[in-house]
């Protein structure tokens, strides 16, 4: 199965992606972790997307989609994939499309995580992960069951986003409704959008989300 998680930043694409790895052993693929890496490798694609990223911006299609297709080809065929933040563009979309069919893969279902927009800053500033597991926390929304150590791997250093800010999310959010939006229709013609709601409580999303998923 592959499918996209489809929202604005702070939607709750990342925990969602996470909580479907776990109990499907299916892939995250998503361009902001693998864009983040590279900042922090300091590769050539690193190197380009630093300041784009600082502000908010959107990195090029071509540089996302590459990493999209080498990612895709380093997983097994029978391995499902999450597309998290990715595509984000209609040229993005076009790309994947090209991707997937040239992998034998198809596309079986786009799901769009609704929220309000007032929620999404209180969201993004408060968000936090796992500096050795990744794993997603919320100062408010979902803190660790022992303070100061992951549920998961037990470590106790975390990490917060340089463009996690009140600022870099209104740019984030405009370059959503400009460009990542407009490409819903796209897959609201075939029939494969499910609409969940995402200011629902996380437990929730993840039951509607696998109610989407289960006929498949
Ligand atoms: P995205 O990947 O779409 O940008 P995240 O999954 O990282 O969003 O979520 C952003 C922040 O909001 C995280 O700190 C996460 O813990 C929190 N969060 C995610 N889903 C919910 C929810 N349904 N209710 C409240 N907080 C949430
Ligand atoms: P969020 O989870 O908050 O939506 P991401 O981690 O997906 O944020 O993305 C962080 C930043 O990385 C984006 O603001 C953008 O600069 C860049 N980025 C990530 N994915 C893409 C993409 N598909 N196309 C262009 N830029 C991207
Ligand atoms: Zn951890």
């Amino acid at each position: 199965m592959n499918i996209i998680l489809l929202g604005p930043p702070g939607a709750g694409k990342g925990t969602q992606a996470q909580r479907l790895v776990e109990r499907h052993g299916m892939k995250q693929l998503s361009t902001g972790d693998m864009l983040r890496a590279a900042v922090k490798a300091g590769t050539p694609v690193g190197l380009k997307a630093k300041a784009v990223m600082e502000a908010g911006e959107l990195v090029s299609d071509e540089i996302v989609s590459a990493l999209i297709g080498d990612e895709l080809d380093a997983m097994p065929a029978s391995q499902g994939a999450i597309f998290d933040g990715y595509p984000r563009t209609a040229p993005q979309a076009a790309s994947l499309e090209q991707i997937l069919e040239s992998r034998g893969r198809k596309l079986d279902c786009v799901i769009e995580l609704g929220v309000d927009e007032d929620a999404l800053v209180e969201r993004i500033t408060g968000r936090y992960t796992c500096a050795s597991c990744g794993k997603g926390y919320h100062d408010t929304f979902e803190k660790p069951v022992v303070e100061g150590t992951c549920d998961k791997c037990g470590s106790h250093e975390f990490k917060r986003r340089p463009d996690d800010n009140e600022q870099t999310v209104r740019t984030r959010m405009a370059e959503y409704r400009a460009k990542t939006a407009p490409i819903l229709p796209i897959y609201e013609e075939r029939g494969i959008v499910a609409r969940v709601d995402g200011m629902a409580d996380m437990d929730n999303v993840t039951a509607a989300i696998e109610a989407v998923l289960k006929p498949r």
